[in-house]
């Protein structure tokens, strides 16, 4: 089993002609309700892939459609609570240019404490992952618990802010990180700096860097593996992050070797660019097997 300790958001998109400027009321000309947050995102593409993915989090009772939501893509979701607390939201301007402004209300995603992930992971054992993101609390103790059972932890840093620096970071298996996360973490501004950083800094963890339509790269146990992005006409990137964790770490977690995994990662990703969206543009198993016979 994974455990997914992750946001679930709800994303208020608006259309406008321009960003708001200050002191401007502005109608916006469409407007969409969608299921977003890294967390949310990440626990579809687990279940999309097959793996079996238990969700820790919180929502605000009333957004109870979006609990129902996930457990028709299946995830498990016995594990999130609902509470009076507003649910955490983002307000999204989209120009006709495709450019977004966006502001993010952390709201339920940020009063998960360590007694709910004690709960979650009760019976959790050394065959089962923790998933985690950066937009939620109790990152540091969900990171404690998870290595009392023995239970591997699997961590992306996004969005990346200062406060990473400060967590129990060897204690992390794998960490997944982009570009300008593994710049931020590591204050290598390239490829090379921030492989041989991280190198130096944790020999022994499971590396990964995404590179966008450069594809990944991979540092296991100190060997480099390399895979390149699939070439596809890429309308919105949104999400390609998580769908290529999200795949990644379901073949990886049932001893798929890291190149394979890699692949599928991949090959999820290049067709989810290829889509509008973020939930809905990750692609099924059965997609990513006819992708890649292709
Ligand atoms: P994030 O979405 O977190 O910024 P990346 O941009 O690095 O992460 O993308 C994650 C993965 O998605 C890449 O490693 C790659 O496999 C895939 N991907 C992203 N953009 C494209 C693209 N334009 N074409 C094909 N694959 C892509």
């Amino acid at each position: 089993t994974i455990y997914n300790l992750g946001s679930v958001n709800i994303d208020h998109v608006y259309q406008v002609d321009h960003f708001v400027q200050p002191g401007e009321t502005m109608a916006s000309t469409a407007y969409q309700q969608l299921l977003g947050g890294k967390g949310a995102n990440q626990s579809v593409a687990l279940a999309r892939a097959g793996a079996s993915v238990k969700h820790i989090g919180k929502l605000c009772k009333s957004d109870n459609q979006y609990v129902s939501m996930l457990t028709r893509y299946g995830v498990d979701c016995e594990h999130i609570a609902l509470e009076e607390t507003p649910s955490g939201h983002a307000i999204i301007q989209v120009t006709p240019e495709g450019e977004n402004a966006i502001v993010l209300f952390g709201g339920a995603n940020q009063t998960i404490a360590s007694r709910d992930i004690e709960q979650a992971l009760a019976t959790a054992s050394k065959d089962d992952w923790l998933l985690l993101q950066n937009e939620t609390s109790a990152l540091e103790s969900a990171i404690a618990i998870a290595k009392q059972r023995g239970v591997r932890v699997a961590f992306n840093p996004a969005p990346m802010t200062d406060a990473v620096k400060e967590l129990p970071l060897n204690d992390i298996d794998l960490l997944i990180v982009n570009e300008v996360e593994g710049a931020m973490l590591t204050g290598c501004d390239d490829k090379a700096g921030i492989l041989d950083y991280c190198k130096q800094q944790w020999p022994n963890k499971d590396i990964i860097l995404t590179l966008g339509k450069q594809g990944v790269c991979m540092l296991s146990q100190g060997q480099l593996v390399e895979v390149d992005a699939f070439t596809v006409d890429a309308v919105d990137t949104t999400a390609a992050g998580d769908t290529f964790i999200g795949f990644f770490l379901a073949a990886y977690s049932q001893n798929i070797d890291s190149q394979q995994a890699l692949q599928r990662g991949c090959a999820a990703s290049a067709i989810s660019v290829t889509r509008a969206g973020a939930a809905q543009s990750i692609p099924n198993q059965s997609e990513v097997d006819a992708f890649l016979q292709k």
